[in-house]
């Protein structure tokens, strides 16, 4: 008989690429449970519910009634991605990010109590570290968590509570803590969109300050097979960092798209650096690789090749 699995998020970027990771890679019964906001895409889920393998539970993670829906089995694995993700918009007002990112982890973790799933993966941000100086090791698993923005802060809270509750009720759960992901279903408000979207239009590609901040990118199904790895084979109650090591300046990057797409460097603008904006992310992951034997599969160039190839599409097909 085939295993559920509850996919928290499964509307939203990463979460439906997870999705897709789970039916073709495995036989589970896959529930999603997402409110669908401004992030999601209701048109894929509209066609994933003709597959057999997938229930669709439109829920709100900070509601107990909507929780209560999708606990009506005992899943092998609850995956937790539903959160509010844009940096940009949490320094504009932090409210629902305060209320689904740590109120909803909190819920849920109230339900896990009840023995609805053998483990619980957390699905966290290495923003959560805060910034490095350029010449800083990467972060490992024992840097301490230092939030510099509304989004990494009500992150490194959920963080907090998920291993309060190992440590406390013994639950069985994992954090995982990723770099920035770019590839299909990124939404249009994200770094790599934006620059994709605007150089389509020929409009002007704003680049926050000098440019010079630094990401570790991870192409997104890297990201999925670490997840579901960590999921079979992960230890109870530890954090696994999953990073792409290709460390890129921010106008290198855009530097590289603009390329791609044919397109001049004089679409370039330079606006007002964000607020509290980390300088530079880049993590170490060892013992995902030494543990559990991850690798990445994908070369930066070729998944930014094929990530700027798909938005193209969507936008020929949508006039984005
Ligand atoms: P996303 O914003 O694209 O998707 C989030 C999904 O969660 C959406 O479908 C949304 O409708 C749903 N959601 C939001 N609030 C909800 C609520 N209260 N109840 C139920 N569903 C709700 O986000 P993403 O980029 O796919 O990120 C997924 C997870 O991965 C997040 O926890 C994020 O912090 C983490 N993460 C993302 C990145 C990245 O680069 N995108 C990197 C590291 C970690």
């Amino acid at each position: 008989m085939s295993k559920d699995i509850l996919v928290t998020g499964g509307a939203g970027f990463i979460g439906l690429n997870f999705i897709y990771y789970l039916l073709k890679n495995t036989s589970y019964n896959i529930t999603i449970i997402d409110s669908l906001t401004y992030a999601s895409h209701p048109k894929e889920i509209f066609k994933l519910i003709s597959d057999s393998r997938i229930r669709f539970i439109k829920g709100n993670i900070t509601n107990d009634k909507d929780l209560q829906i999708a606990m009506d089995r005992k899943y092998e694995g609850i995956i937790h991605f539903a959160a509010e993700s844009h940096v940009d918009k949490s320094i504009e007002n932090a409210d629902d990010f305060i209320q689904t990112n740590i109120v909803g982890t909190y819920h849920l973790l109230q339900h896990l109590l009840k023995g609805y799933a053998k483990k619980m993966i957390h699905i966290s941000t290495d923003e959560v570290y805060g910034t490095l100086k350029t010449n800083q090791p990467p972060f490992t698993e024992e840097t301490p968590i230092s939030p510099n923005n509304p989004y990494s802060a009500t992150k490194a809270s959920s963080d907090l509570l998920v291993r309060s509750y190992y440590e406390t009720y013994k639950l069985p759960l994992i954090i995982t803590r990723c770099s920035n992901n770019f590839g299909p279903f990124q939404h249009k408000e994200k770094f790599i969109p934006t620059i994709i979207y605007s150089a389509l239009h020929n409009k002007k590609v704003p680049v926050y300050g000098d440019g010079m901040q630094i990401r570790d990118w991870l192409f997104v199904e890297d990201h999925c097979r670490a997840i579901f790895s960590i999921f079979e084979k992960g230890t109870l109650g530890e954090v696994y960092n999953i990073g792409g090591g290709n460390e890129k300046t921010n106008l290198s990057t855009v530097r590289q798209i603009l390329n791609l797409l044919g397109k001049p460097d004089s679409l370039i603008e330079y606006v007002e650096d964000r607020k509290g904006h980390d300088r530079r992310y880049a993590i170490d992951s060892t013992k995902l690789q030494r543990e559990l034997g991850w690798v990445q599969t994908f070369s930066w160039d070729q998944a930014l090749e094929e990530t700027v190839a798909w938005h193209i599409k969507k936008f020929k097909e949508h006039s984005l």
